[in-house]
């Protein structure tokens, strides 16, 4: 493609909504064969919502909710914020914002926060976060969270003092048209495959729900990037597309990094492309200006 032609791409991009950083973005799209997707907030809304509390003790429904939403207050986390926005709900008008005192608050990155409510102490994250705490989880609880995520929610645990005492079931919709992208993508003869921190279960039902057969969970950022790498040294070349922090070192790693215009800046800043509407669909709009910019008959 010449100079203009590329620049034409470009601004045609950018009229869309899909930032294109550079020629070498545009010309490598349309080489992608593999895309990798993140789950939160890429292939789903990134709004979680509590759609469910189990109590495991007996305990006042309100009582906990407290303790829970004071431990993830200081959470940047969007499941943190779904627990505080859940724990309102139980509460007066005039009382929504201030929550019982908490001190020795710690966020342990991908796993959940730990916090000392009133002389409490409240854990809440996944299940991996209560083993490495030495909670002891019940056969009931077990199977509450095989229930949770075979319905694709993610299953917060939650111990106080020790003891697991509830699980919250959250749930985060998947973005309107994702089956439809993914559908389409695989028509284009593009693998699909879906990377994501949360659960094995959750993943998999969520995978599922959209169209995606192949799944890696649980996963740490380094993880992501580690597999974007091994699917280049298998001769694919790949597409990233994230919102997250987690996610920048794959967007970087990537042939095409593409963050999610909601995203966070960091995401932002490592992709090569910018989705600016947020929208899957402007995935396959990037890999299609590639193409007519590319391979046009001259
Ligand atoms: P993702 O890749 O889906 O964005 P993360 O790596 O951020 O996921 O988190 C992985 C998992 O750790 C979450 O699915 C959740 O179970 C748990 N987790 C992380 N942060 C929190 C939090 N603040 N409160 C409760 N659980 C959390
Ligand atoms: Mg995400």
């Amino acid at each position: 493609a010449t100079p203009t032609a590329v620049m034409v791409g470009t601004g045609v991009g950018a009229s869309q909504g899909v930032l294109i950083k550079g020629g070498h973005a545009l010309e490598s799209a349309h080489k992608v064969n593999c895309i990798v997707f993140d789950k939160t907030g890429t292939l789903t809304k990134g709004k979680p919502v509590v759609v469910s509390t189990r109590l495991l003790k007996n305990m006042v429904l309100r009582e906990f909710c407290e303790l829970v939403a004071a431990a993830e207050v200081n959470s940047e986390h969007p499941l943190a914020k779904a627990i505080v926005e859940y724990a309102k709900k139980f509460r007066g008008e005039e009382e929504t914002n201030i929550w019982p005192a908490v001190k020795d608050f710690e966020s342990i990155t991908g796993h959940g926060v730990k916090a000392v409510v009133t002389n409490r102490e409240v854990i809440v994250g996944n299940k991996s976060l209560m083993l490495n705490n030495n909670i002891g989880i019940s056969l009931d609880a077990e199977e509450i969270l095989s229930e949770t995520e075979s319905s694709a929610q993610t299953a917060i645990l939650v111990s106080i003092d020790h003891e697991l005492v509830g699980v919250l079931a959250i749930s985060d919709p998947l973005k309107p048209g994702a089956q439809e992208v993914i559908s389409i993508l695989n028509s284009m003869r593009i693998k699909t495959i879906l990377v994501t921190g949360d659960n094995w279960g959750t993943a998999h039902a969520v995978a599922k729900e959209v169209g995606i057969d192949t799944v890696i969970a649980e996963a740490k950022p380094e993880h992501k990037a580690e597999k974007v790498k091994e699917l280049q040294a298998s001769n694919s070349v790949v597409a990233m597309v994230g919102d997250g922090i987690n996610d920048s070192p794959a967007l970087v790693a990537a042939d095409v990094g593409m963050a999610i215009g909601a995203g966070t800046d960091i995401a932002i800043e490592a992709a090569d492309i910018v989705l600016m509407k947020s929208n899957l669909e402007d995935v396959i709009t990037a890999i299609d200006l590639s193409r007519s910019t590319f391979r046009r008959i001259r």
